[in-house]
């Protein structure tokens, strides 16, 4: 036994040595490396959005420090997302929410960045999700190139494909610029829906669209003439944010 523990000892420096530096046989490409032979449709899709500072009166959510305006989709536990970079944050162990509550008109500012998973497709590719009220998804996926639909980066969850793929590249800072307007109630009958209108990457995607439904798939639901918070969604991706801020607009 002892023996055996001897042999086991002088091995260990050795194996971790070796986890430390020698990728797995056949291992994707770490997922914010280079992005290797993607064929680039315009030089500057793989130049960073620059970060935008949020403006006076903005109710800042994510200044890459802290994660005390968030908590974690339950409700109660601290947001569980992983700091990176000392200014951004990555996806893991479910999705999470502003502690604050919106409504009415506002314009919400987010920064990501999706990862290069280029064995991935579809929806399993770079995929999270930013939700208005909780309720309205506005998709973040890697879509580069691709002719995009109402699930693809951009679109209005199943209910608006965006009207131009405006994505950057994989591993790319990217901007949503989103003007929400709460839909509007009266003595309990929806008078008005929601409406958003987005620009990604300064580019208009999305003009005043009406949103027909009172919660995407896998919003948070419940009663959609009351406030929500702000959701973003942890659909298994390492999907990574930063500079999150949001300002109340005047009709
Ligand atoms: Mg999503």
């Amino acid at each position: 036994m002892r023996l055996r523990g001897v042999v086991v000892a002088g091995l260990l420096p050795v194996l971790m040595v070796g986890l430390v530096t020698a990728p797995a046989a056949g291992a994707d490409a770490p997922p914010y490396g280079a992005i290797g032979d993607l064929k680039l449709a315009k030089a500057e899709d793989k130049v960073d959005m620059p970060l935008v500072a949020p403006p006076s009166g903005a109710t800042v959510l994510f200044d890459g420090k802290s994660l005390d305006e968030w908590v974690s989709v339950d409700g109660k536990s601290p947001a569980p997302w992983k700091f990176v970079d000392g200014s951004a944050v990555e996806v893991q162990k479910g999705g999470i929410m502003s502690r604050q509550k919106f409504d009415g008109h506002f314009l919400l500012h987010v920064e990501f960045r999706v990862p290069y998973m280029p064995k991935a497709t579809g929806q399993g590719r770079g995929n999270s999700g930013v939700y208005l009220q909780g309720r309205y998804e506005v998709q973040v996926l890697d879509s580069y190139g691709l002719q995009s639909q109402d699930n693809d980066c951009g679109g209005i969850y199943k209910v608006a494909a965006p009207l131009v793929n405006a994505c950057k590249a994989p591993t790319v800072w990217q901007s949503y610029d989103i003007d929400f307007r709460s839909p509007v109630f009266e003595e309990g009958r929806k008078v008005k829906p929601a409406r958003i209108s987005v620009l990604q990457n300064g580019v208009a995607i999305h003009k005043d669209v009406e949103i027909p439904l009172d919660n995407t798939v896998a919003g948070l639901g419940g009663d959609p003439s009351k406030p929500g918070p702000i959701m973003l969604q942890d659909h298994g991706n390492p999907v990574q944010y930063r500079n999150i801020w949001l300002v109340p607009l005047k009709d």
